[in-house]
């Protein structure tokens, strides 16, 4: 029996999140034994030039040794202490330095726990219950986020998953990412009621969608008219797209904003920061209750620091972009030597084809893409050697630690790839 197979004895569809399993691509995940660098190998000892990144986390690659040795020294002094620590100190000052609109931040373990206690500080905030999400941006699994629409995307909605009582997700309003009517349509009919819009200020989790020119700029504008919260959930975008995330890259300021992924250099972490007197209103200098035993965790927060200072680096993001772009620029030429016009989004070190026709500038669009053929040409990369997420509907993450080579060998197993599954 392999090891997956004896997993699924134990362990729900033998993954401990549903995203590894294989579900939409066929067959059984690749069990990983460990990483080096930009590369991942199984229990086979088999290598692979990874893509996934542990889903955007691993910036700067697997394994990587600033960020190892401290954890290894962090250890050493105890892994929780349930007190506070100087290490929660300094990354809390860096997390206000580096990104615009936050003044404070709380830590937590996980992007999913920063977007549910960051919602209930908004409400409490906007003393309103209700919020408005995006079709198709993900949030967490928290019952309120877990809502897509129905197929009235303009009325209240269905939750999408069982278990989530109808009464939790009556509360959230779905708009249309880069539809600014559609928010402006649910604000109507819900006047002086939203405590909060939250977006992905760019979508990674429909496949990647940029967000149109005024979109995120509008939604400033509409919650400064409205009295209402606006929250950038930058889980994927922070530490990204630039040192102070996607609000410093697009120039558009959030109340609030949510932090994961990278901010923990491949240990669990989360955060949630904005505007000082919003902060305020956190336990224990203010009333909205929020806690967690291992929150500010030692090895992670050491881990964390170690991340956000190398990423503070002169150059950082420039480098990135410019490896990005060797690949990405090859990727784009080999549908076009093979005369194929699929839609293919990227952002800095971010990408996604989508096996469609034409442009992706909303979820309905992303929903047109094929996705039997990206089974297939999911498959012919992994055959070749190259891990990408099993599924359409996500990123292509590029990290500091691709070397010149892994870019060349990538760019033709995308050719050969793209080729084989016409
Ligand atoms: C991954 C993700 C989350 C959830 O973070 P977890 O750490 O998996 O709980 C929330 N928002 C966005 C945009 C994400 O991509």
């Amino acid at each position: 029996m392999t090891i997956f197979e004896e997993s699924k004895k134990y362990i729900p569809g033998g993954v401990n999140s549903p995203v590894r399993a294989f579900g939409s691509v066929g067959g059984d995940p690749v069990v990983i034994k460990g990483a080096k660098g930009s590369k991942v190998f199984d229990e086979n000892g088999k290598e692979y030039i990874d893509y996934v990144c542990s889903w955007g986390p691993m910036i700067t690659g697997h394994a990587d040794p600033d960020i190892i040795n401290v954890v290894k020294h962090a250890a050493d002094l105890g892994t929780s202490f349930g007190a506070p620590t100087k290490a929660e100190l300094d990354i809390a000052k860096k997390i206000c330095e580096m990104v615009p609109s936050v003044e404070m931040v709380r830590i937590v373990s996980s992007g999913t726990e920063a977007l549910m206690s960051a919602i209930r500080l908004a409400r409490a905030y906007a003393k309103r219950d209700k919020i408005m999400k995006f079709e198709g941006c993900y949030h967490g699994h928290s019952d309120a986020l877990l809502v897509k629409a129905g197929s009235g995307a303009l009325t209240f909605n269905q939750p999408s998953s069982p278990g989530v009582p109808a009464d939790f997700a009556k509360h959230t309003l779905v708009a249309q990412y880069n539809d600014i009517e559609s928010v402006k349509t649910l604000l109507s009919e819900n006047k002086g009621e939203v405590a909060c819009i939250l977006v992905e200020p760019v979508a990674g989790n429909m496949g990647l969608v940029l967000p149109s020119d005024s979109f995120l700029a509008d939604l400033r504008k509409v919650c400064d008219d409205e009295g209402i919260v606006l929250l950038f959930d930058e889980v994927i975008t922070g530490f990204r797209l630039a040192a102070g995330g996607a609000q410093e890259y697009f120039g558009v300021t959030p109340d609030i904003t949510t932090m994961g992924k990278i901010i923990g250099g491949g240990l669990p972490v989360g955060a949630f920061g904005g505007k000082r007197e919003i902060m305020q209103m956190m336990s224990p200098e203010g009333p909205v209750y929020q806690a967690g035993t291992l929150s500010g965790n030692p090895l992670a927060t050491a881990a964390g620091l170690a991340m956000l200072d190398k990423l503070s680096q002169p150059n950082f993001y420039k480098d990135l972009k410019t490896k990005a772009d060797v690949l990405f620029d090859g990727m784009a030429d080999n549908c076009k030597k093979l005369g194929l016009s699929y839609a293919y989004n990227r952002v800095e070190s971010l990408s996604c084809i989508f096996f469609k026709e034409g442009t992706v500038t909303s979820f309905s669009d992303a929903m047109k893409s094929d996705t039997a053929m990206y089974a297939k040409y999911f498959h012919a990369m992994l055959d070749r050697g190259i891990t990408l997420a099993p599924a359409q509907f996500e990123a292509m993450f590029v990290s500091s630690a691709h070397t010149d080579d892994d870019i060349e060998k990538t760019i033709k197993a995308h050719y050969e790839s793209l080729k084989e599954i016409q």
